[in-house]
């Protein structure tokens, strides 16, 4: 990909810095069960998110749900929360993710997580990225959308093709993996959905000749 650096660059004057994630298991039940944004109140600190997995492996199902609902958070994710807690708690410290000294789970724990009913090889990835702080790379649709409507991928290319894409744009343009991957969702869900919406959108200056592809995704 040419222009890595320039399309950074209209990310960040267009979209500014998100702030870095907060490893751990807060961040694992906001990428689960996001709590649903109210347009004049900030969400205040999540119990759930501090106390741990403990929570969710130790309560009844019933209760679980109301306290997710009562965090404005949806109370139908429970099965898999508890799912999560459970696979989370003998292989991670509960405040920062991975223990100390250690940069990647291990592939059985990978396989396990992956494994989890509910849990797609985008989320395992995400909850890797943002809870884990591993540097692995979840490509989802706004991603394919992106790579494929600028001829910066195929559409048929497998998904360790598509991840080289995304790191070796994060590493060209000395940019953090989390931060490319939170413009691109941010890109796919104002500009680039079924339907791309071009005008305004920061990457429209590195469109192809003739404007996007046309792949259906
Ligand atoms: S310029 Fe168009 S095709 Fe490219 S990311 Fe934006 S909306 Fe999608």
């Amino acid at each position: 990909m040419k222009q890595a650096l320039e399309a950074v660059s209209a990310l960040e004057k267009h979209l500014g810095r998100e702030t870095p994630p907060h490893h751990g298991w807060g961040a694992a039940l906001d990428l689960v069960a996001p709590r649903r944004r109210s347009s004049n109140q900030t969400p205040g600190v999540s119990r759930l998110g501090t106390e741990g997995p403990d929570t969710f492996v130790n309560r009844e199902p019933h209760e679980l749900a109301a306290l997710l609902e009562a965090e404005q958070r949806s109370g139908s994710r429970v099965a898999l929360l508890r799912k999560l807690a459970a696979w989370w708690r003998p292989r991670l410290e509960q405040d920062g993710g991975l223990s100390r000294g250690r940069r990647m789970l291990d592939e059985q724990s990978v396989d396990q997580l992956r494994r989890i009913s509910g849990v797609s090889q985008e989320l395992a990835d995400r909850i890797r990225l943002f809870a884990l702080g591993e540097p692995v790379i979840p490509v989802g649709r706004a991603a394919l959308r992106v790579g494929c409507r600028h001829a910066w991928c195929e559409l048929d290319s497998d998904l360790e093709e598509w991840q080289a894409w995304l790191r070796n744009w994060a590493v060209t343009a000395e940019i953090e993996l989390w931060q490319l991957v939170l413009w691109i969702d941010e890109v796919g869900s104002r500009w680039c959905g079924p339907q791309p919406h071009c005008e305004g959108c920061p990457l429209a200056e590195f469109l192809p000749p003739g404007g996007p592809r046309d792949p259906e995704v």
